[in-house]
């Protein structure tokens, strides 16, 4: 990859809005050419004006074009370093949303010394002006991406700053121990203790628990973003890829008379009053010596093990309220999380003579009666899910959501405990240091006091261009 971009101050261009037609599109600028390069282009339809001359935030309308003809009538919105996205002159030109149009200013921008911009470019030039740090770029793609309210949510929170906020506070208090510490390696020949070692134990202890508290909340930052996991659980022909079905509110799994056909997982997410759940078919949950079959069952344990949340469906036409109750105490045994939610669901309904609550073991186990097949009740399994959603809420915490922060925060964590077994090891200071330094760089990577260009090569390379 090369990565000399990442410190270049050329003047970058490129189309903002999604390639193709639309009513408009934004063709943006950022660098030190880019209101000169503009204004060598646009003849304003105030004729006393001049582009150059014009302040920061104001927008002007006339055309583009060059001496072979005017190619549109375009709006031109100039932002002045310091005070724009990236931290430079930038100029958004709006044209009328034709790719010829967009393609023909593009290419007279180019030929004028102005390069197409990278994945990203924008949002790297504003974090290497300062205008925010590396997790709140992160979270530009995030809102970008986010396809539901957690997510929206989370992304919004994140790159409006209370998550770097609270990892430099953090790392702010590992800096004073950390200088403390070097200053006892700068008179080691002393050996004087400027650090008091029961204040800095009790700082560790605290910064770890802060750490901790941040790692704990990824299980439902990565739910909030990617959705809750629920897995269909059943024997075969029960009803689960029906059901999936009338959940989705289309034909997406494959539904047969056959026992057995859904051999692989499906996953699928659908949005339920702005809480995104991700089902998964399982194969059925049958006693089986076929290989392929064996091996699906054991995917369908894994699967309820990652979910959390298992539906159990069942026929309620050809099972008795005793095997029901057997093998929802057998599914659980055999998961890792005695505890799991799982949701008895008596499917078939339609086909059944008495009334669901003679069923009084069921009913007692909050079973849900429904019918997948003609659509009845589904709405009892969604509120159900809503209410195990909306129980896990958090209200104001802060919440890890990125996997490269997870990673982050864990690899910081080590450092801390490394530092307190060094205490107690009673180890000579400059080790200890090289702890302390590891947790500052681990910690410092989350909001980028510390990066590497391939890191930023990473991060930035994963956004869109034009952003
Ligand atoms: P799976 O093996 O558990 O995924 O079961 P399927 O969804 O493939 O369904 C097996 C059979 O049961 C199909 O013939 C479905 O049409 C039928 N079925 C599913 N749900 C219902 C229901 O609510 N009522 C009735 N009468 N039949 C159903």
């Amino acid at each position: 990859m090369n990565l000399s971009y990442l410190s270049s101050d050329d003047t970058i261009c490129a189309l903002s809005t999604p390639a193709g037609m639309g009513a408009i599109a934004i063709i943006r600028l950022s660098g030190p050419d880019a209101i000169k390069t503009a204004a060598q282009y646009f003849k304003p339809k105030r004729h006393d004006f001049k582009l150059e001359a014009s302040g920061s935030h104001t927008a002007h309308f006339g055309t583009f074009g060059t001496e072979a003809g005017v190619i549109d009538e375009v709006l031109i919105t100039v932002f002045r370093a310091p005070n724009s996205y990236t931290g430079e002159d930038v100029v958004e030109i709006s044209c009328h949303g034709s790719v010829y149009i967009q393609q023909k200013i593009i290419e007279v921008l180019l030929q004028h010394g102005v390069r197409l911009a990278e994945p990203g470019e924008f949002t790297l030039r504003a974090f290497m002006h300062n205008r925010f740090d590396l997790s709140q770029a992160e979270a530009v793609a995030d809102l970008i991406a986010s396809n539901s309210e957690s997510s929206h949510k989370l992304a919004i929170n994140q790159m409006r700053g209370g998550f770097s906020e609270k990892i430099r506070e953090l790392r702010a208090r590992l800096v004073d121990f950390a200088s403390l510490i070097e200053l006892e390696l700068d008179f080691s020949e002393e050996d004087v203790e400027f650090a008091d070692r029961s204040g800095l134990l009790k700082l560790l202890a605290t910064i770890k628990t802060e750490i901790e508290n941040l790692k704990s909340s990824f299980a439902l930052g990565n739910v909030m973003k990617h959705g809750i996991p629920v897995a269909i659980a059943g024997k075969p022909n029960v009803g689960k890829s029906t059901l999936l079905n009338a959940l989705l509110n289309e034909e997406r799994a494959i539904v047969s008379e056959i026992p057995g056909t859904t051999r692989d997982a499906i996953e699928d997410t659908i949005a339920i009053k702005g809480v995104t759940f991700r089902f998964i078919d399982t194969a059925g949950l049958r006693h089986t010596n076929e290989p392929i079959e064996t091996i699906g069952i054991e995917r369908t344990y894994e699967k309820m093990n990652q979910a959390a949340v298992v539906l159990y469906v069942f026929d309620i036409t050809t099972a008795s309220e005793k095997e029901i109750d057997d093998a929802i105490a057998d599914i659980r045994m055999q998961l890792e999380d005695p505890d799991k939610q799982i949701i008895p669901v008596a499917n078939k309904t339609d086909m059944l003579l008495e009334a669901p609550h003679s069923f009084k073991k069921l009913v007692e186990l909050d079973t849900l009666f429904v019918s997948a097949k003609r659509n009845e009740n589904i709405n009892l399994i969604t509120e159900r899910l809503l209410k195990t959603a909306h129980s896990g809420e958090t209200g104001d915490q802060t919440i890890v959501y990125s996997l490269r922060h997870y990673e982050a925060l864990t690899r910081a964590g080590l450092s801390i405990e490394s530092i307190e077994k060094g205490f107690a090891e009673n180890l000579p200071t400059d080790l200890i240091a090289i702890d302390i330094r590891q947790a500052l760089h681990h910690l410092g990577s989350i909001t980028g006091e510390v990066t590497t260009e391939e890191l930023l090569g990473n991060i930035f390379g994963k956004f869109c261009i034009g952003k």
